[in-house]
């Protein structure tokens, strides 16, 4: 493992190793698992950044399923700027269905908001999140979040799919910017 890498000019420092998400991941493979015994859930997959949290986790998964990737992005740069754009890609019909969002990270929650609100209007039977990092001091919605694999403090975070300006999302642990 590399424990500090250089992306666009800006040092970052390991951060969480993969092993540690490999746990996160199983651990939130094994609620999904429970919890959805007698469902056959969709997996909405949010693009960019859930990539690989989404290609890990659903090789945990032992329900039967179907899978749907749509992109729906809010963030530039290393601040979330807070606009949150239309959802692209959802071609499979959700009315009735058990809806599992699958996140990357949730920061201030707009994203997700944007997404429940489109997803509530189509009258799905049930929808749950999941997402592999979740940072409380920048929540700012007021939904439950089903799934967590982590909370974590309000750093910049990439690698394992969440990138910088389109760079690193291929590194397998996580690293935060150094301040
Ligand atoms: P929210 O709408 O919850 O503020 O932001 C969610 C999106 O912002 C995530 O899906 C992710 O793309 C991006 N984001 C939030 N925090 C970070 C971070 O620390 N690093 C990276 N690379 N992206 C982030």
């Amino acid at each position: 493992m590399q424990k500090r890498v250089t992306v666009c000019n800006k040092e970052f420092e390991v951060f969480i190793p993969a092993e540690v998400i490999d746990r996160a991941v199983q651990r939130i493979a094994n609620q999904i698992n429970e919890d959805m015994q007698d469902k056959v859930p969709l997996f909405i997959i949010v693009l960019n950044g859930a990539f690989m949290f989404a290609s890990d986790l659903l090789k945990k998964i032992k329900v039967e399923n179907n899978l749907s990737f749509v992109k729906l992005s809010s963030y530039e740069g290393t601040k979330s700027n807070q606009i949150v754009k239309e959802l692209i890609g959802l071609n499979e019909i959700i009315k009735d269905r058990s809806v599992i969002i699958v996140e990357d990270i949730i920061d201030t929650g707009l994203t997700v908001r944007r997404m429940l609100d489109i997803l509530q209007e189509q009258e799905v039977a049930q929808v749950k999140i999941a997402t592999l990092f979740h940072k409380p001091e920048a929540f700012r919605s007021n939904y439950n979040i089903d799934y967590i694999g982590m909370e974590i403090e309000n750093h910049f975070i990439l690698g394992y799919g969440l990138d910088y300006d389109g760079y690193a999302r291929n590194l397998p642990d996580i690293y935060k910017l150094v301040e």
